[in-house]
């Protein structure tokens, strides 16, 4: 694998739930319910770190970090992410951009997401306008619609850029 950019994609749904806290980006957002899972279940780190490896063609974070693993019981995403993206590295490939959308009836994301952007430039070794994070309702349809789930998608351009 030597090709000068690389793209992937990355999707993840979780249940909302009663009694967990809420991660997006590795920030912290203050609502009733959180996201179910066997990680901190941070969907928008999921899909980044989805689309990281799918970039570089090493499959999926389920591959990587199985949940059948106690190792990654109440894990921090962004260890998953730092994970994917030493990967990467060792591949001589650097994160050119990222642009993501979280898909959530409630709360309204506006206030975090440039903490979120911050948060996830760090993890991925880029400057914070290499981060795009959008936000939007499923105008009330379906599962996520009805504030049962929230959804991430995430597309990753990466730079082959070997260190010397
Ligand atoms: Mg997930």
């Amino acid at each position: 694998m030597s090709e000068a950019y690389r793209i992937g994609t990355g999707y993840d749904i979780h249940r909302l739930v009663d009694g967990r806290k809420l991660l997006l980006g590795g920030v912290r957002v203050p609502f009733m319910k959180g996201l179910l899972g066997h990680s901190d279940s941070d969907v928008l780190a999921h899909a980044v770190c989805d689309a990281v490896l799918g970039a570089a063609a090493l499959g999926d974070i389920g591959a990587h970090f199985p949940d059948t693993d106690p190792r990654w019981r109440g894990a921090s995403s962004l260890d998953f992410l730092r994970h994917a993206i030493k990967l990467v590295g060792e591949k001589g490939y650097r994160v050119a951009n990222v642009d993501a959308t979280v898909i959530t009836e409630q709360p309204k994301l506006k206030p975090y997401i440039q903490a979120m952007r911050e948060k996830l430039a760090e993890v991925l070794e880029v400057n914070v306008d290499a981060i795009s994070i959008k936000a939007k309702t499923n105008e009330g349809l379906d599962a996520i619609g009805r504030g049962e789930a929230m959804a991430a998608q995430a597309i990753v351009l990466l730079v082959h850029s070997p260190q010397p």
